[in-house]
């Protein structure tokens, strides 16, 4: 992240977070250049790292031993993270497209790997690609499953290096599960359209790797291309019918077909074609390494080794290209040393015309293999880093532009941000026009929309500071915090004022993050008919957003959902689970699962809209939307006007995956000791109880939590669960108020 005294005045943008990349983000770590932002957009969060991939397979690893965690790492890095698949570029305007956003770049890197080619009839629908890794994951996972019930035959498509490691590995996994409990392991049949398996291996280690498989029974079907594929059965070009009732893909790769109609210079496997600089030779902002590149001059083999040994030239490159300075030159290796797992404890080494087996080898990657990922596994509190001096050159303008974004600002009307960036960000937006009741919309003083007959308006206001450097998913947890208020009321959103305070900058990027953020809470307001009519925005220190939003109910209070509405009986529901803010506060400290923030972070994108209609229409009478004073002080908001006790079922709580590991870890929000005083309303509560501090901590965009009439309250949960909102729970029960001074019942 960049400090907001020194304003970002460039963008590197890394699209995918293969081998070169996570190399990359670990030397940025230690040295990255001033005034870059750098954005990793990865689809995956947790990225494989391939030598210990087959391992995985095997069983000899778990998961989060064989994964880079790119998100803490990122994190790590001063890098922002976005989580999204990347499907097209727009080179002319410098922008990377994804599905639903897009990014812009001053440098662009591209190290997404490749995929095998599902190009035979029947493969699509009937064969699994060992790439991308997450599905194959989720595949192989069910096939574990899948084989205990019936015996099966399982074909691999592919006789390269990879495809023979990964077979063995499934083999061996599945024997070491299956025979202990007396169930047969599958047949497993290997096919290769070559005349012999691993064809760029020495003929030792062809010999030996085929000796290895025929011990193990494995039927090797050499010079047979497979040329169909049907639920059941495969075809070769021999015309030859084989069963086989899974099919794994590890033949030749391709690059992925968006890149097609990028505009950037492709071989004819659709990789990118790169210069001895790694950067393609069409674009030269454009740069490419790993599997996704092809070297121009002298092309490698698909491996993860070259990608690792691409990272320190790609990112000297980048950094050099934004300077103006000659780039470096990448010189691959001729002769490198593969060791291929067998799964079974052993390896087998191939370097040129060397070739070696045995244990020894294994123990000899292993240790290889732990040392390398150890390097990814980053520290609480990072070394400090070392900037390169920002010597980017600027034009005139540009660096007029940075040097008054640092100089002394003026507050009052001064610090507004200047109309042209702010026309500009607002034009780029799309329209939200289509409201009747909107007489007046933005451009005026203020906005006049009419209160439509038989409605009572609804308002209300929030207002946060940042607590993601990516300004797009703030502005859409920002909206729908906002919008939480109005929802828990009842009440259906009409109307949204922004105000937004963004850290000074070069003109272009200030307009770029005031349009993501309001791109982000635009898509949010849309998806509940919600109009943006107005705002303001000033510069500040801090990235900071909030709504007033308007809305509307019945007149007639019909279907209002208030605070004071608990009634003794009724049943709590909570539509979300807890733990937002301890999980941030463990990411900003390096210390949570990049998935568990992935996790978090959709939930507080997850509108509580549908969940608002469902509750009404169960009979809810009560309802708030959980947000800073957590669980403790929001039900506490409940019980007093309403005049009732709750009991409040501990075991039932819904959680954040990793939620429980970080505050018992002690990584409590800053709100959290103030929420704390709500202890007080607990009756005797367990002293040391794990989830208690899960009470109060304090939640961004929580769910609802409703008072349901007890014989509506299980059809309610369930429709509850169906509408998305899957960790929705029923947390405890109303209780008439007691002569207790402490409302709160804890049952463990
Ligand atoms: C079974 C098997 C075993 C192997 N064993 C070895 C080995 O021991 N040693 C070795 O050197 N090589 C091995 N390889 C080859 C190795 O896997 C690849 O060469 C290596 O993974 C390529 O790395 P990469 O950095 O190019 O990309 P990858 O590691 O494939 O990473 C690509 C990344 O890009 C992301 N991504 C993809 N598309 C998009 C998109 N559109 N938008 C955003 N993000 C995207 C993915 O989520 C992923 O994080 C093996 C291959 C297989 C199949």
């Amino acid at each position: 992240m960049q400090s907001s005294d020194a304003p970002a005045l460039r963008d590197i943008v890394l699209v995918g977070g293969g081998h070169s990349h996570a190399v990359l983000l670990r030397r940025w770590a230690m040295r990255p250049l001033a005034g870059v932002q750098l954005t990793l957009v990865c689809r995956d969060t947790h990225t494989p790292y391939s030598g210990m991939l087959p391992g995985y397979v095997a069983g000899l690893y778990d998961y989060d031993q064989v994964h880079i965690d790119l998100r803490t790492l990122a994190q790590a890095a001063g890098a922002r993270f976005v989580r999204a698949e990347v499907t097209g570029l727009d080179l002319q305007a410098g922008r990377v497209q994804c599905h639903d956003r897009s990014i812009a770049f001053d440098r662009l890197s591209i190290n997404i790997g490749a995929t095998p080619r599902l190009n035979v009839p029947g493969a699509q629908p009937h064969a699994v690609p060992v790439k991308p890794i997450q599905r194959f994951n989720a595949h192989w996972l069910s096939l574990l499953e899948r084989v205990r019930a019936r015996p099966s035959r399982v074909a691999v498509v592919g006789a390269g290096a990879g495809g023979v490691e990964l077979l063995l590995a499934m083999q061996a996994r599945l024997q070491r599960q299956l025979q202990p409990l007396g169930l047969q392991p599958p047949q497993f049949d290997l096919y290769s359209s070559t005349p012999q398996i691993v064809p760029t291996h020495n003929r030792r280690v062809r010999r030996y790797l085929l000796r290895l498989l025929q011990e193990r029974g494995v039927q090797v079907h050499t010079a047979q291309t497979v040329t169909g594929v049907w639920a059941g059965c495969l075809q070769t070009a021999s015309g030859q019918v084989f069963d086989a009732d899974e099919v794994v893909w590890v033949t030749q790769a391709a690059g992925a077909p968006w890149l097609r109609s990028s505009g950037l210079a492709l071989d004819e496997g659709d990789f990118i074609v790169v210069n001895q600089h790694l950067q393609s030779v069409s674009d030269e902002r454009v740069f490419a390494a790993g599997d996704i590149a092809c070297l121009q001059d002298q092309p490698v083999e698909k491996a993860g080794v070259f990608a690792v040994r691409q990272g320190p030239v790609l990112h000297d490159n980048l950094c050099r290209s934004l300077r103006g300075q000659a780039l470096r030159s990448y010189r691959p290796q001729r002769r490198w040393l593969a060791l291929i797992g067998t799964g079974d404890g052993r390896a087998v080494a191939s370097r040129g015309a060397f070739f070696a087996a045995g244990s020894w080898l294994w123990r000899w990657k292993d240790a290889i293999d732990r040392r390398f990922m150890a390097g990814f596994s980053v520290e609480p509190e990072p070394m400090a880093a070392v900037s390169e001096p920002a010597t980017l050159p600027l034009d005139q303008d540009e660096a007029a532009q940075a040097l008054s974004a640092q100089a002394m600002r003026c507050g009052g009307c001064g610090a507004k941000v200047g109309a042209s960036v702010l026309g500009r960000a607002l034009a780029r937006l799309p329209s939200t026009s289509g409201h009747a009741d909107i007489l007046v919309g933005p451009g005026d003083d203020a906005a006049v929309m009419r209160v439509p007959a038989g409605k009572a308006l609804v308002q209300s206001v929030d207002f946060f500071r940042s607590f993601t450097d990516d300004p797009w998913v703030f502005g859409r947890i920002a909206a729908n915090h906002a919008l939480g208020d109005l929802f828990a009321m009842g009440a259906q959103a009409h109307s949204a004022q922004a105000l937004a305070t963004v850290p000074p900058g070069l003109e272009s990027r200030t307009e770029e993050f005031l349009y993501q953020m309001l791109a982000g809470a635009l898509q949010t307001l849309q998806a509940a008919s919600c109009a943006l009519v107005g705002g303001h925005t000033a510069e500040g220190r801090e990235l900071a957003l909030g709504f007033a939003v308007n809305g509307w109910v019945d007149a007639s209070l019909q279907g209002l959902m208030t605070k004071s509405g608990l009634r003794a009986g009724d049943r709590v529901l909570l539509t979300k689970p807890l733990g937002t803010g301890t999980l941030l506060v463990a990411h900003q400290r390096l210390r949570a699962r990049g998935r568990w923030i992935d996790a978090a972070l959709d939930s507080m994108m997850q509108s509580s809209q549908q969940a608002a209609q469902i509750l009404r229409a169960h009979g809810a009478r009560a309802c708030t939307d959980l947000t800073g004073f957590g669980l403790a002080g929001h039900l506490l908001e409940m019980t007093r006007p309403s005049g009732v006790d709750v009991e409040i079922d501990l075991s039932a709580l819904p959680l954040l995956a990793g939620a429980l590991e970080s505050v018992a870890s002690g990584h409590l929000s800053s709100l959290h000791a103030a929420n704390a005083q709500f202890a007080a309303a607990l009756r005797e509560a367990p002293p040391a109880h794990p989830l208690l501090p899960l009470l109060f901590d304090p939640q961004t965009a929580g769910g609802l939590i409703a008072g349901v009439p007890a014989d509506q309250a299980p059809a309610c949960l369930a429709a509850l669960q169906s509408a998305g909102y899957t960790q929705a729970a029923l947390i405890g029960q109303v209780l008439p108020r007691s002569s207790e001074a402490a409302p709160l019942l804890l049952k463990t």
